[in-house]
């Protein structure tokens, strides 16, 4: 059978991008679907506009920690709206640019949503992007789906639909001053740091007695400290139980309710309380696919489905959720299937951040994972940064190494403090090589700063191991 398409990839976000665009460098006939905005979440509802507005969330500490310095500087007012204006434009740009990557890799460009008729056939429609879009049917030798994922509801909280979730956080038409933020995990810690930097009150409802479930334990106590040092209130332990309007409120207030009966008014509730595959609508039942119940698409190690030549990748597959991990994947898919070439990715030393102000980032084991596997060596430092024995801000830095005694290998890495996600990306070279202690004792560090700690970590800290 003639295919309009060689492969055809549903999505055109970090992970199809990079699939597509490989794919068409190889020779192979290529299209991509996209419905809502190209670059996919990460560029337009995720790590970059995020990552800006940490960044603009920081100024105000750093016009108040300037004082230290000498400076008479003031934080002065924020502006919302412009901070959203010149954050759609930078996303505008980056828009633009990934289309013409993948128009000069020969990629054909569908600005439609995509569903299964059959295997081998894709009906495409109107979407978000263009409504006016004219409906068509496209068939393609190999389909694959990379569709990401999308914020979960909670229809069963009274009153959820008063709720936002972080995609609407990004277009927001004013900074609300008392946000409640429903979730611990990074998405959660990420925006109570931007809207507490922008000067919003700030509440933290988690379910567990840390933030951020499995990282490091150092690292959640440490955070915890951090976030209270923001002047966040944390509700650890605790479950919303519901939100209802402020009777008479002419500002739309809200108030929200713990199950153990504890209440508050807030303008906001932000909930960060995960994410689901984008499957719905994708018309999967027309083919072979298989999924989980929480409709994770099911692949095998060279990310194909359960039907032969339709594969999965990125956040869909509900793998690891993170953009390098969707590229990779997209990257070494298009190198197997038309390039002949088998790339490599360490997919067990996956670094990740989280951007907090302080930011914390990690590579490898934990403490407690490390142990698992038999005992370790834990290295630890806590300490005032520089920067902040002027500032006079209570800022601490927390770095950690955890090293496999039987081996000697630097097994984790681990830091809460200014840069860390900068460093770790370092360190993740290190553990991916499986460099030893040894190997970082004899390194010459970079002096004065925080990263010369990870090389200088003389004493052990402790041993871990798990009881047998
Ligand atoms: P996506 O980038 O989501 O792309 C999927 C695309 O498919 C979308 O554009 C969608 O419109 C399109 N689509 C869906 N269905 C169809 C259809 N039927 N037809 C046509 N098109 C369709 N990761 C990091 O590494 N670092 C971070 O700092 C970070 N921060 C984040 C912050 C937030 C708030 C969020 C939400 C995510 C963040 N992530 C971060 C995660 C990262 O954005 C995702 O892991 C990444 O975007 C996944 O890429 P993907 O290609 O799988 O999916």
């Amino acid at each position: 059978m003639a295919f309009d398409f060689d492969l055809f990839v549903i999505g055109g976000g970090s992970g199809g991008v990079r699939c597509a665009r490989i794919a068409a460098t190889h020779g192979a006939r290529v299209a991509v679907a996209e419905s809502r905005h190209w670059g996919g979440t990460c560029v337009n509802l995720g790590c970059v506009p995020k990552k800006m507005m940490v960044q603009a969330s920081e100024y105000g500490e750093h016009a108040l920690d300037g004082r230290g310095f000498g400076w008479s500087s003031e934080p002065g007012t924020h502006d919302w709206a412009r901070l959203i204006a010149a954050k759609d434009h930078e996303i505008g740009r980056l828009n633009a640019i990934y289309v013409r990557l993948l128009g000069n890799a020969g990629v054909t460009l569908f600005e439609g949503r995509a569903r299964f008729e059959d295997a081998h056939t894709l009906v495409l429609e109107p979407g978000p992007l263009d409504p006016e879009f004219e409906p068509r049917r496209i068939t393609a030798r190999r389909i694959v789906i990379a569709t990401g994922s999308t914020p979960v509801v909670q229809p069963h909280i009274e009153g959820y639909e008063f709720g936002i979730n972080s995609d609407q956080a990004f277009h927001l038409p004013e900074r609300p001053e008392r946000v409640t933020i429903v979730g611990g995990g990074y998405i959660g810690v990420e925006f109570a740091g931007i809207f507490a930097g922008l000067g919003s009150e700030v509440q933290m409802i988690f379910r567990q007695k840390l933030p951020l479930r499995g990282f490091d334990e150092d690292l959640r106590h440490a955070l915890a400290e951090a976030i209270e040092a923001r002047g966040i209130t944390a509700h650890p332990n605790s479950l919303l139980h519901g939100i209802r309007r402020l009777d008479g409120d002419q500002h739309g207030a809200l108030q929200v309710r713990l199950t153990d009966g504890r209440e508050w008014a807030t303008d906001c509730v932000f909930f960060a309380v995960g994410r689901m595959p984008n499957v719905a609508g994708l018309g999967l039942d027309a083919t072979g696919v298989r999924t989980t119940a929480e409709g994770r698409i099911l692949v095998d190690a060279g990310s194909e489905t359960h039907e032969p030549g339709i594969f999965a990748i990125g956040d869909v597959t509900n793998r690891v959720n993170l953009t390098p991990v969707a590229i990779a994947e997209g990257h070494i898919l298009a190198d197997r299937l038309f390039g002949g070439v088998t790339r490599e990715w360490s997919f067990d030393t996956i670094p990740k951040a989280v951007f907090f102000s302080p930011p914390l980032a990690s590579v490898g084991l934990t403490e407690h994972e490390a142990a698992e596997q038999g005992p370790a060596d834990i290295y630890l430092a806590r300490f005032t940064p520089m920067r902040h024995t002027l500032s006079g801000r209570k800022r601490h830095s927390v770095m950690k190494l955890v090293v496999d005694q039987a081996s000697s290998r630097v097994v984790g890495v681990h830091m809460l403090g200014e840069d860390a996600p900068e460093m770790m990306q370092g360190m993740a070279i290190a553990v991916s090589a499986g460099l030893t202690k040894a190997d970082f004792d004899r390194t010459i560090g970079i002096h004065p700063t925080s990263a010369e700690e990870f090389v200088t970590m003389r004493a052990r800290t402790r041993m871990a191991a798990v009881a047998e």
